[in-house]
């Protein structure tokens, strides 16, 4: 086939990069085309200055804590437009970083939107038509708000990043992981935060025992919840935004109202249809255990496909598929037991079957360990925080298929415990481990 590079990636986020990388390395002739700033959601509106904001807040708390422990009253309050400057610095560094890793590596990079004219070409907004052996597809997604009257009014994740100050009053819409996440940082830098949730329940993918104390914790530390709350229309009022629910009740005035509503895949305008490329009815790519779409030659990776939307799936997706394409070696991403964690106050981390999942598969040959205890510095701060470590355990064998933590220092403690798990780990094998003391972490080898 006459073409101008074996492989076009057509998006420079999370997965495009990694499988712009990964292919490059193994000597494919790689372009990568990215109109944005490199990185994608994840480095510019996601996971990064997310947690940029998270550890903001966590500073702000420790620093409330410490004048329970003897330390001088603190000032808490966070000069937010200094902070946004470090984490836009640190956030430029990463671009700095790319920028060089794709010069290094022979990638060519172009600022442009791509779009499919078939299954080897590519039609770039500047009018340059690119061909390729092989085409990834790694446009990911975008905040939706819902189509409610007023929704303009509001702003979703992509305009947080852009406050400059912590609103003083502020309605979450929303009950899914990004909606609890904002809700924790913008109570811990001192906004009075509702959050208005559709359904009984939020954090649906989550331990059902673990998100009941997390909602515990979040109304302590006085974050407003509404449960079964519709939100039916956002109107204005004087200086403030008024929230309206689906029985006319009114909630406000706030000073900002935030979608966290959901997210949609980047698939329109990208010619899917004109190549052929099958849909899912929420228009996320369909792709089988390979990463292959219905077109031959063309790939997907990331939240525009039917993947779990998180960076490392993403990443881990795009390595495997090119260590297959170019490597010649058959990898494939297990979507078995994918770790992950939900930075709240305190942060929920999380791996395989919650319980009830796992009764769903194994019924009584389920073994649930739990344990709830004071971390050591909120015991001496006589901070009434307190975690919950659950373990789901099923056979004789007691196998770990699943690992449910809700803590301080849950988020750096699953990682190594999902390698556990994903080896086969049992109970006895947990307990056979020395603990490390005095950590939260020990809790887990430690659980009868
Ligand atoms: C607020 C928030 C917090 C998050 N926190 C976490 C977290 O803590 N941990 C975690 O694992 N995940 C988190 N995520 C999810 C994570 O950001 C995504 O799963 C990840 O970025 C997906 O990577 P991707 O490569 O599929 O897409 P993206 O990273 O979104 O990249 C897609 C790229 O494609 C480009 N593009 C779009 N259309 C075209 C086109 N036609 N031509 C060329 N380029 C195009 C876009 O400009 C974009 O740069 C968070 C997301 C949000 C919104």
């Amino acid at each position: 086939m006459d073409s101008d590079f074996d492989l076009i990636v057509v998006g420079g986020g999370s997965g495009g990069l990694a499988g712009a990388f990964r292919a490059a390395a193994l000597g494919a002739k790689v372009a990568l085309l990215e109109p944005a700033d490199l990185g994608g959601t994840c480095v510019n509106a996601g996971c990064v200055p997310k947690k940029a904001m998270w550890l903001a807040a966590e500073t702000a708390r420790r620093l409330r804590m410490a004048g329970s422990l003897g330390f001088a009253e603190q000032d808490c309050h966070l000069d937010w437009p200094e902070f946004v400057a470090h984490r836009q610095r640190y956030i430029q560094n990463i671009h700095a970083s790319y920028r060089r890793r794709l010069d290094a590596a022979g990638i060519a990079t172009l600022p442009v939107r791509g779009q499919l004219l078939d299954a080897n070409t590519v039609q770039c907004d500047n009018g340059v038509q690119l061909r390729a052996e092989r085409i990834l597809l790694a446009t990911g997604g975008h905040a939706t708000r819902p189509g409610i009257p007023g929704a303009g009014l509001g702003d979703t994740s992509d305009g947080f990043f852009e406050w400059t100050a912590a609103p003083g009053t502020v309605a979450i819409v929303g009950g899914g992981y990004i909606a609890v996440e904002l809700a924790g940082v913008l109570q811990a830098l001192g906004s009075q935060v509702e959050m208005f949730v559709r359904g009984e329940r939020m954090l649906a993918s989550f331990d059902a025992e673990l998100v009941d104390q997390l909602v515990e914790d979040y109304r302590q530390a006085g974050v407003h919840m509404h449960f079964g709350t519709e939100t039916a229309a956002v109107e204005r009022e004087g200086d403030g935004l008024v929230l309206v629910d689906g029985e006319g009740g009114r909630h406000g005035p706030f000073e900002k109202v935030l979608f966290a509503t959901g997210r949609s895949p980047n698939s329109s305008g990208l010619g899917l249809d004109i190549a052929g490329v099958a849909l899912d009815e929420k228009g996320h790519v369909v792709i089988d255990d390979g990463q292959a779409t219905s077109v031959p030659g063309i790939f997907a990776v990331g939240d525009l496909c039917t993947d779990m939307p998180l960076t490392p799936v993403a990443i881990a997706a795009a390595r495997r598929l090119m260590d297959r394409l170019y490597g010649g070696v058959d990898r494939r991403l297990d979507r078995e037991a994918i770790p992950t964690v939900l930075f709240s106050h305190p942060p929920i981390g999380k791996v395989g079957l919650d319980e009830t999942a796992a009764r769903e598969l194994h019924g009584d040959d389920v073994h649930v360990l739990r344990t709830g205890f004071r971390p050591m510095l909120h015991a001496l701060a006589d901070s009434p925080q307190r975690s919950l470590f659950k373990l789901v355990c099923v056979g004789d064998a007691k196998r770990i298929v699943g690992i449910h933590l809700m803590g301080e220092a849950a988020d750096e403690i699953l990682q190594g415990f999902a390698v556990a798990m994903r080896m086969g780990a049992t109970l006895d094998d947990l307990r056979d481990t020395v603990a490390i003391h005095p950590t939260s972490a020990e809790e887990v080898v430690l659980m009868r």
